[in-house]
């Protein structure tokens, strides 16, 4: 099999195949070797088990394959597994899953695949996502809780800095916030549409997602606390009390400006300048009455 890194080898083997890039699924190939080691290295599976999310034709599996202990490649798309197949054919260590990411069970599939052990320790997760699911996908692995060490993954630039944003900032939202609940985010590289193909019309970046061992903050009801963070960003222009009270919430304003005072938060201030501690602060006084 020849190299896949180039423009004209990923539409050579899409067109021998009879395939084409999938806009619904968000099919943008990689071209790049480079940014294909990148992701690879920042990923750390050395030795390690890998899921990875969309392998499409196989750009990243192939070079997390030659690292890694165990590389299970889970990809949504029937058609382009049998080029997958092709393409990966000279590695014992790669299996193929069809199945959708924001369905799947990891700690199951990990099990199944590797065994029950590697499932127990803990394995990685790298990825070029599909961009059109990157925050359902991100939110399934976190919310189920899988045993997941570290996930490396390629998204838009715009949803890379919001999920990396500090309070203050435009960028800092309930996305935010909620994964840094979960997760240390970290800039791996930014990386320009020229090494895509077909090149999508924004900026990306790659992030590294480092799980918290312990949550960073004491939350006894998780749920309420993520209900309240989005209720707060729901209205960004308005202030904190008029957010919360106006919210699928329905809270009281004179219980509002009771857990506010509370938390020595002001009311009238707005949920971007909120930090994760305030946020879990005023939920536990807000779950208090
Ligand atoms: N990894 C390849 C690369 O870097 O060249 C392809 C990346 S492409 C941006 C996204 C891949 O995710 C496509 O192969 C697409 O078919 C697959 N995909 C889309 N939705 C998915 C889902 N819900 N679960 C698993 N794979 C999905």
């Amino acid at each position: 099999m020849e190299s896949i890194y180039s423009p004209r080898a990923v539409r050579d083997l899409l067109k021998k195949n009879g395939l084409h890039a999938k806009k619904s699924l968000g099919q943008n190939f990689l071209t790049d070797r480079n940014i294909v080691q990148k992701i690879a290295e920042a990923a750390e599976v050395d030795y390690d088990t890998v899921v990875e999310i969309g392998p499409g034709i196989g750009a990243l599996t192939l070079a997390l394959a030659a690292r890694a202990e165990q590389v299970i490649a889970l990809e949504l798309d029937k058609k382009i597994v049998p080029v997958l197949r092709e393409v990966t054919s000279g590695f014992a260590n790669i299996t193929i899953v069809e199945g959708d990411a924001v369905k799947e069970n990891f700690d199951t599939l990990v099990e199944g695949v590797a065994g029950p052990q590697k499932a127990r320790e803990g394995y990685r997760v790298a990825a070029n996502l599909p961009y059109y699911v990157t925050t359902p996908i991100i939110m399934h692995l976190f919310e189920k809780d899988f045993n997941i060490k570290s996930m490396v993954f390629m998204m838009q630039k715009e949803v890379a800095d919001r999920i990396m944003a500090e309070p203050g900032g435009k960028d800092y939202g309930s996305l935010s916030v909620v994964v840094q609940f979960f997760a240390k985010p970290s800039l791996v590289t930014k990386v320009p549409p020229t090494v895509f193909l077909p090149q999508p019309e924004v900026e990306s970046a790659v992030i590294r997602l480092d799980k918290h061992k312990s949550p960073p903050v004491n939350i006894s009801n998780k749920e309420f606390f993520f209900k309240v963070v989005r209720a707060a960003f729901g209205k960004r222009r308005k202030t904190l009390l008029n957010a919360l009270s106006n919210s699928a919430l329905k809270l009281d304003k004179t219980l509002i400006q009771k857990a506010c005072e509370k938390s020595g938060i002001d009311p009238k201030t707005r949920a971007e300048t909120l930090s994760i501690e305030q946020f879990a602060d005023l939920s536990e006084n807000l779950s208090a009455w």
